[in-house]
């Protein structure tokens, strides 16, 4: 029921946990991890520094910065906050 609701949040998942970016695996589909916990419901959770540029505008790290040449600092989310009505989120 748990993992449901997470998987319910899709996207909008890293901006819950305040990560650049969020993924839902089975157990047996774990990367390489840099630091774990788990929980007392047998959740695993595993943090990996990313790679990607981060975007001056809202510090997440995505691969999609600098792929606006207008914007080259920002992430394609946040291009679209600043020139157009702005991104539509769900839930968080
Ligand atoms: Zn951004």
């Amino acid at each position: 029921m748990r993992m449901k609701k997470l998987h319910a949040l899709k996207d909008e998942l890293r901006f819950l946990l305040i990560v650049s970016d969020a993924k839902i695996n089975s157990s047996e589909a774990r990367a390489e991890a840099r630091a774990r916990e788990r929980s007392e419901h047998g959740v695993v959770v595993e943090v990996i520094v990313s790679q990607h540029q981060k975007c001056a505008r809202c510090w997440q790290r995505r691969d999609d910065v600098g792929t606006d040449k207008t914007h080259p600092e920002l992430c394609g989310r946040c291009v679209l906050n600043v020139v157009s009505e702005g991104e539509m989120r769900e839930f968080a």
